[in-house]
């Protein structure tokens, strides 16, 4: 049970982590921070927090427990204005989608990493965002991956595990560099195809025609394209590196289609789509496979 806990970033994720905590009952009292007072006053009303504060060291005080949920870029400026305000024992964990970028933050912010501090991702999400988008359910059998370092407190970890898990998560710990080369594979090179691929389309000519006419497969390869600009701006410059080399393996894979087109290669097509084919029919299906 958290006595009190405190969301920085009442929105989608944060929201819905605090949505699910008061479903199972394992929060008495909820303080969100975040730097929109109307945004916090609708998270109040819909009951997502219990009430709120603009300044995010006044809003930790005296919790056990603080989630950050605002995007990558926005991290090292709240660790920065906490920095000092927690009390003893309380824990720090994140929410944020790539794991380098956030303990960086956090070790420049607080000079160095903290040992109450846990560093998480749910592996869960939607295209919305903002706290209406927020919904007790989204962790309901998804993963979260905490990629706790040497120092990390053992007590610490076992908090934050236990708080996803009473969200309805299951969760599992792995080593930083790994979780970010692996998410950038799952979720964010397919964000940065989708951006691009409608991003294309928008600029040409027909671009009236081919949105009306747009079918089943279009709509479902483009839903992640709704997703929030600030949040994938700020994923891409935090994993620059393994997204970059992901672009640089699928640049390549699109070429030798363009030229087994070029050669009329059907049978080099064909094998290629059986391969891929294969594999997809391996992987077992989610409505949110793909979010960040
Ligand atoms: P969101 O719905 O837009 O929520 C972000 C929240 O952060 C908003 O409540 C916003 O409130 C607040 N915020 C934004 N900038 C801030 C700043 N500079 N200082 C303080 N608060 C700020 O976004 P989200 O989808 O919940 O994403 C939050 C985090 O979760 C990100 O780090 C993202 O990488 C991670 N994540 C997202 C998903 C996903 O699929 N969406 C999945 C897993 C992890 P105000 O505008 O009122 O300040």
């Amino acid at each position: 049970m958290i006595r009190r806990l405190c969301v920085i970033g009442v929105g989608l994720i944060g929201g819905s982590l605090a949505l699910a905590l008061r479903r199972a009952g394992a929060v008495g009292e909820i303080i969100g921070a975040g730097r929109d007072e109307s945004h916090l006053r609708k998270a109040v009303e819909l009951g997502v927090i219990d009430r709120f504060e603009i300044d995010a060291d006044r809003a930790v005080a005296g919790s056990d427990v603080t989630v950050v949920a605002v995007p990558l870029g926005a991290m090292r400026a709240v660790f920065a204005a906490i920095k000092g305000h927690l009390a003893p024992g309380a824990v720090l964990t994140d929410v944020g989608s790539a794991k380098h970028s956030v303990v960086e933050a956090a070790r420049n912010a607080f000079g160095e990493l903290p040992p109450y501090f846990v560093p998480g991702h749910p592996i869960a999400g939607t295209e919305h965002s903002g706290v209406e988008a927020a919904c007790a359910e989204l962790y309901r059998g998804r993963k979260v991956i905490l990629t706790p370092v040497e120092k990390t407190d053992r007590k610490a970890l076992q908090t934050v595990k236990s708080m996803w898990g009473q969200a309805g998560a299951t969760v599992e710990e792995m080593d930083i560099a790994h979780h970010d080369r692996v998410l950038a594979a799952t979720s964010h090179l397919p964000h940065v195809l989708a951006y691009a691929l409608v991003e294309s389309l928008a600029r040409l000519a027909e671009r009236d025609e081919i949105f009306r006419y747009a079918a089943g497969g279009f709509k479902d390869f483009t839903r992640i394209a709704s997703s929030d600009p600030v949040m994938w701006r700020d994923i891409l410059l935090a994993n620059g590196d393994a997204i970059r080399s992901l672009i640089g393996r699928y640049r390549n894979d699109l070429e030798r289609i363009e030229d087994a087109i070029l050669k009329e290669d059907g049978p080099g097509l064909q094998a290629l789509f059986a391969r891929a084919k294969q594999a997809r029919d391996g992987i077992a299906t989610g409505v949110n496979d793909l979010e960040a």
